[in-house]
């Protein structure tokens, strides 16, 4: 890595006083950890349209597909207002060059999922989206983005994390001017990475690579590009990663003693049996790997997708 991966990130989570309260959501995990790797971009749409702090809190009211945006005491209606800045504030993010953003759960302005929206009568249902979170996606489609309270769920919090690295691969890959062999390159260092998300996605992509010379270079890393954040968003589910260790056992097949291979089966058992988590047969996978400098598995990028200091595959 060169540098940090720029990240977007809702305000009161970096501990600034934002909230309608003048308090904040500092998140220790965001700040103290991720910070070792992310560059935060800080964004409180409600400061940032205009609102003061403190301010009266809102919520969202109506039909959650086009909710409005209202004081929760004296109803004012701040809908145009948020709908103004969000276009404007979008656009502004792409000089950005943002790999991400987490958002703060649960608010009317940044939440991505299930944001309670209430009805005239005053009940309510959650499922709404924030009015920047939505703008947030709807314009950056592709960038990794999850809430602050699901980054808790270590399977979530793991998937999210390794989306966010192989994006920043990507931009880099993208910054150096690739060509159509770069780019083969690039798909075969990603191969088990993208088998452990979806084996589906890794098969249309090589056959795109391998029809690739043929289609003009631009149309290609769009379609490619496309594939991969698809391909990325789909959960490594610990069936797919066990399909994805026998592959690597079965590069061993002519290399390891049948101890070694019989060790390491037994590892991918207990994994996929839940009783040990996925570092596990991975450090072992590793350590044959090195032992026996298979080179091909070396460059994967599915042996670290991220730092190993965040240690988070000791834990899905
Ligand atoms: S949740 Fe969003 S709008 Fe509310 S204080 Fe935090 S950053 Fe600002």
């Amino acid at each position: 890595m060169q540098g940090k991966i720029r990240v977007g990130v809702s305000s009161c989570l970096l501990g600034n006083p934002v909230r309608y309260d003048g308090g904040h959501k500092h998140d220790r995990y965001i700040t103290d950890i991720l910070g070792k790797y992310f560059d935060f971009v800080p964004v409180c749409p409600e400061v940032e349209c205009g609102l003061p702090i403190p301010r009266e809190a809102m919520r969202l009211l109506g039909d959650p597909e086009t909710p409005r945006l209202v004081t929760s005491r004296s109803g004012i209606d701040l809908t145009e207002k948020m709908i103004g800045y969000c276009h404007t504030r979008v656009r502004e993010l792409e000089k950005n060059d943002l790999c991400a953003f987490i958002f703060k759960k649960d608010s009317p302005s940044s939440g991505l999922h299930k944001v309670k929206v209430y009805h005239e009568s005053g009940h309510s249902k959650k499922n709404g989206r924030g009015f920047f979170a939505a703008a947030f996606t709807d314009h950056f489609p592709l960038l990794p983005v999850e809430e602050e309270g699901r980054l808790n769920d270590p399977g979530l919090r793991e998937n999210f994390i390794e989306k966010v690295f192989c994006y920043y691969r990507w931009k880099t890959f993208l910054q150096q001017k690739p060509n159509y062999k770069a780019l083969i390159n690039f798909h075969t260092t990603h191969k088990l990475q993208l088998m452990s998300h979806s084996p589906k996605h890794l098969s249309i992509m090589g056959k795109m690579v391998a029809a690739g010379k043929d289609i003009p270079e631009e149309t290609l890393l769009t379609e490619y590009q496309a594939d991969l954040m698809e391909a990325m968003s789909l959960k490594a589910t610990v069936k797919k990663n066990v399909n994805v260790l026998y592959h690597i056992s079965g590069y061993f097949k002519k290399l390891i003693s049948s101890d070694e291979k019989n060790e390491l089966i037994s590892l991918i058992e207990s994994y996929a049996n839940h009783k040990a988590p996925l570092v596990v047969p991975l450090t072992l996978a590793n350590h044959f790997i090195r032992k026996y400098d298979a080179s091909y598995l070396q460059n994967q990028t599915y042996l670290e997708p991220h730092p190993s200091e965040l240690m988070l595959r000791n834990q899905v």
